[in-house]
C-alpha cells in the first residue's frame, strides 16, 4: 500500500535529520470523531479523483491550519496524508505540490458541489 510513498532517504540513519522535528512517537493520535471524520475525507477524496482527475484537475487547493496559506495538494498526496493520519495520528508535515498551476486545482467546496451535481444528474435520469 506504501508503494507510491518516496522511501525517507535518511530511513536508517540514526542522525536523521527530520528526528528533531517530531519523532513518530511525539504524533498525536486521533480521536475517534477525528478518525470517523478522516475516513469519510478519504472517502470524499477518492469519489472526488474519480469524477474530477478524468476533467484535468490534478488535486485539491486547502487552506493550510499550520500557516494559513493555501496549498495545493495532489491527489496522491491527499490520499496519503489521509491514510498517514489514519494509521499513525495527525501529521507532523505538509507537503504542497511544487510550482501547481492554480488552474490545474479545485477548493473541497467546488469538488464537492459538483459532486453532488453529478450524483443529481445521475439520479433524476
Ligand atoms: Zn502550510
Amino acid at each position: 500500500m506504501l508503494e507510491d510513498v518516496p522511501r525517507d532517504p535518511f530511513a536508517d540513519d540514526p542522525n536523521d535529520p527530520a528526528a528533531e522535528l517530531g519523532a513518530p512517537d511525539d504524533v498525536e493520535p486521533l480521536t475517534l470523531a477525528e478518525r470517523d471524520e478522516a475516513l469519510t475525507d478519504l472517502a470524499d477524496v477518492e469519489v472526488f479523483r474519480s469524477l474530477l482527475e478524468p476533467q484535468g484537475v490534478l488535486g485539491l487547493v486547502l487552506d493550510c491550519p499550520e500557516c494559513g496559506e493555501q496549498h495545493y495538494f495532489d491527489w496522491d498526496l491527499l490520499r496519503g496524508n489521509l491514510r498517514q493520519m489514519i494509521d499513525n495520528g495527525r501529521p507532523q508535515v505538509h507537503e504542497p505540490a511544487y510550482q501547481p498551476d492554480p488552474a490545474d486545482y479545485v477548493s473541497w467546496e467546488y469538488a464537492r458541489g459538483y459532486v453532488d451535481g453529478v450524483i443529481d444528474t445521475e439520479e433524476s435520469r
